[in-house]
């Protein structure tokens, strides 16, 4: 049988009573106290604003209540994102917002917008960004990992060598099982530049271990320059090769980037580099990679 709802009595600070003002005056000269005591520091540091603020909008207690209330979640919200931010390690600040998406024609902005909504993280899905040097591969994974973070996910930035060394490292010195775990760790886990290094021989086994961790419990947002026809030329073994991508590719989005380096428009403007037809102005200079075969998986 349902019980009926008591009227709960107000509760009243302990030997608190309305004909004790002066209980009252001391209250408020412990109110900075009690604020902090509470970790209500948004509410401490802008009190005076908040209610004169507040007295201007003639607000009832209830709404002035509220109105201090959301000046602290909006300060501790603040606070979690830009701790989350830190904890991240991007190299680099870059929003969805400043992508030029005509600049980079093979994107579907479409899709990068769904991509945001970070549907796949909450899935484990994964993303794997696909093309030549300075086509905004990092600038979507710094974008689309701040998305996350805003979403509340642990997300962390690594690159593909980085993360290598630091399991090769682990191996050597018997650490590798807290490194894995380490890795294993956040929601989201970007590897950014695959393909642009050799790797040590042991890697692809290394690399192996973290993507079979990390399958269909976290995501990965992995970018490379090299289509992944060529990843066991990466990685040194195309068996290894094979089963990172078997795991990778099972539940994934995969983003091809074709065309012009980004980095390269204001100096192609100024007539510096010839445009190639249909591919990168890049091909052939200075050792840098041709462009990319333009196969979809
Ligand atoms: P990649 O990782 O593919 O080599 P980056 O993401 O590092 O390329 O891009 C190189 C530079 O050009 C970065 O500063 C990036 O912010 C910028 N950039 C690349 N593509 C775009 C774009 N479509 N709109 C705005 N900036 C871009
Ligand atoms: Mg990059």
């Amino acid at each position: 049988m349902a019980r009926t709802r008591q009227q709960t009595p107000a509760p009243s600070p302990a030997g608190i009573t309305a004909a004790e003002p002066v209980e009252i005056q001391r209250l408020v000269e412990e109110l900075d106290a009690m604020l902090s005591r509470l970790r209500l520091g948004a509410i401490r540091e802008q009190l005076d604003g908040l209610l004169e603020e507040a007295a201007r909008r003639q607000l009832n207690l209830r709404e002035a209540l509220a109105w201090l209330c959301a000046a602290e979640v909006a300060s501790k919200e603040q606070r979690r994102l830009s701790m989350a931010m830190t904890i991240a390690r991007f190299p680099f600040v870059r929003t969805l917002e400043g992508f030029e998406f005509e600049a980079q024609p093979s994107i579907d902005p479409g899709k990068v917008r769904d991509l945001a909504t970070c549907r796949w993280v909450a899935n484990g899905d994964n993303v794997v960004l696909l093309g030549p040097p300075g086509v905004g591969k990092t600038h979507l994974e710094v974008a689309l990992g701040r998305e996350a973070v805003a979403r509340g996910y642990t997300v962390q930035f690594t690159t593909a060598m980085e993360l290598l060394g630091a399991l090769v490292k682990g191996q050597q010195q018997g650490t590798l099982e807290v490194r894995l775990a380490q890795y294993a760790k956040p929601k989201l886990l970007i590897i950014d530049e695959l393909g642009y290094l050799p790797l040590e021989p042991q890697a692809g086994h290394l690399f192996f271990q973290l993507i079979s961790r990390r399958y269909e419990q976290g995501s990965v947002l992995i970018s490379s320059n090299r289509p992944v026809q060529e990843w066991d030329e990466v990685f040194g073994d195309q068996v290894v090769a094979a089963a990172i991508l078997d795991r990778l590719m099972h539940h994934s989005h995969v983003v091809m980037i074709r065309g012009d380096s980004y980095r390269l428009r204001e100096k192609r403007r100024a007539g510096l580099f010839r445009p190639q037809a249909g591919g990168s102005s890049l091909a052939g200079i200075g050792g840098v990679p041709p462009p990319m075969p333009a196969k979809e998986v």
